[in-house]
Parts: structure tokens; C-alpha cells; sequence
């Protein structure tokens, strides 16, 4: 699936989403949108791995956790219906990376433009806490994310989870670096060995930014780079 730019990300996203290699997500997530949570009991939630969004040309790859149990994992959309989603598409549209502020479900009208949000676990995990062999078992599809989104110049981690385990996607498909997942911190920026980009921003869950240990003119400034290094 290397390279073609829609037709390849349609195959991928159709092919992450009938994914279970991991028994203990596959489980939980049909659990999850089973019961549901009371204020979203109408809801047909979607209860399957999350695929990518965004844009199969893309300059820039944004790299999140996992999806929520009732935030993606409900919408069937990376970041949606969720106050991480909140903070997250806020930013991107204030540096112009999105038609709109807000991402609600998936007919809403969102459109990501030079941009395509991935994850590291494209099924939410019980307390938001993926195993390591499950963070494994998906290297799978973030190697294939990344050979089919083959424009990107510069990948943003949300995270230090995210972080790691790009780093070691992008040494399997071939892009060295020399660039060590303790280097985490928010704001930092290394260059890849062919001249490519990962930068890291704190991952905008409630836990950083109810604290004020992530606040929006941080989020927004990581991207601001991210859209200059990504034209
Ligand atoms: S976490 Fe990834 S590898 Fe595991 S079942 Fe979900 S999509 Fe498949």
C-alpha cells in the first residue's frame, strides 16, 4: 500500500477498522458501546477501531494515544466528541488547519486540510492505558499510516507514549534518526536524518490541561511550527 495518497488511506482505514488482534480491546470496546455512558445512551456508538482522518497528501501527521472509550470509540472519529478532541481541533483550526473550531461527530463537516491524525492504538483502552504488546500488535498500522501518507515532513506526537513508539515506527520503515524517546518534552523538535521533522506537545488530555500544565497558546504554538516546517 505504498504511496497513492486516497485510494491507499481508504484500504488502510477500512483495514484498521476490522483489525482485532488484540483480544482484550476488541472485547472491551464492544462492552463499552454496549453499555454506554447515561449521556450518551441515544448513541449508536461505534465500538470498533478508530481509522485515520484527515488528508491522504498531508505535510503533517498528528500521532494521539488511543482513541476515548466514549469520545472516538462512540463517534467513529480520531478525536471527536471529546474534550481532548476540543482542545486538540481548536488549535489546529487557529493555525488554519481545519475548516472549523469543533469536532462533534462524523457528519459535522470537518475537513482537515495538510494534516492527518493517527494514533498509536486505534482502539480506546481500558483507563486510557494501552499494554505494551498492544501498542505492538498496532506498529502494524502506524508503519502502514506513514508509508501511505508517503508527503508527510514533519510528525507531531502528542504524548510521550506517542512519541516512543513513532520513533521506533520510523527506524522499521527506514527513516533513521538518532533521537531517543527520553528526549520528550513539550515544544522540543528533532530533525530526522532525511531532513524530515517529529515534534512533541504534550498530549491535550483533561489531566494536563485542567491543570494548567498544557495551556491553549502551547498547543497552538507547537502547531504554528508544525505548519511552517509542514510547507
Ligand atoms: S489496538 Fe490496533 S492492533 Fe490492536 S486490535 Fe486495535 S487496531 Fe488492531
Amino acid at each position: 500500500m505504498v504511496g497513492d495518497g486516497g485510494r491507499c488511506l481508504r484500504k488502510l482505514n477500512s483495514a484498521i477498522t476490522a483489525c482485532e488482534k488484540c483480544p482484550r480491546l476488541a472485547e472491551y470496546i464492544r462492552q463499552v458501546a454496549q453499555t454506554r455512558r447515561r449521556a450518551y445512551r441515544d448513541w449508536e456508538y461505534w465500538g470498533k477501531p478508530v481509522p485515520n482522518f484527515g488528508d491522504p497528501d498531508a505535510k503533517i501527521v498528528i500521532v494521539g494515544l488511543a482513541p476515548a472509550a466514549h469520545g472516538g470509540n462512540r463517534t467513529g472519529r480520531i478525536f471527536t466528541g471529546d474534550e481532548s478532541g476540543n482542545w486538540l481541533f481548536r488549535a489546529l483550526y487557529e493555525v488554519g488547519l481545519t475548516n472549523q473550531p469543533e469536532s462533534v461527530h462524523r457528519d459535522d463537516g470537518l475537513e482537515v486540510r495538510n494534516a492527518l491524525i493517527t494514533a498509536v492504538c486505534h482502539c480506546a483502552p481500558p483507563a486510557n492505558k494501552p499494554t505494551r504488546e498492544e501498542l505492538q500488535n498496532c506498529q502494524h498500522w502506524m508503519k502502514a499510516t506513514l508509508r501511505c501518507v508517503d508527503e508527510w515532513k514533519v510528525i507531531v506526537a502528542l504524548g510521550r507514549i506517542a512519541f516512543e513508539w513513532t520513533l521506533r515506527a520510523l527506524k522499521e520503515i527506514g527513516v533513521e534518526h538518532s533521537v531517543k524517546g527520553s528526549a520528550f518534552a513539550h515544544g522540543a523538535e528533532f530533525a530526522l536524518n532525511d531532513g524530515r521533522w517529529i515534534l512533541c506537545s504534550y498530549h491535550p488530555s483533561q489531566q494536563n490541561t485542567f491543570t494548567g500544565k498544557l495551556t491553549r497558546e502551547m498547543l497552538r504554538a507547537v502547531f504554528e511550527r508544525a505548519v511552517q516546517l509542514g510547507r
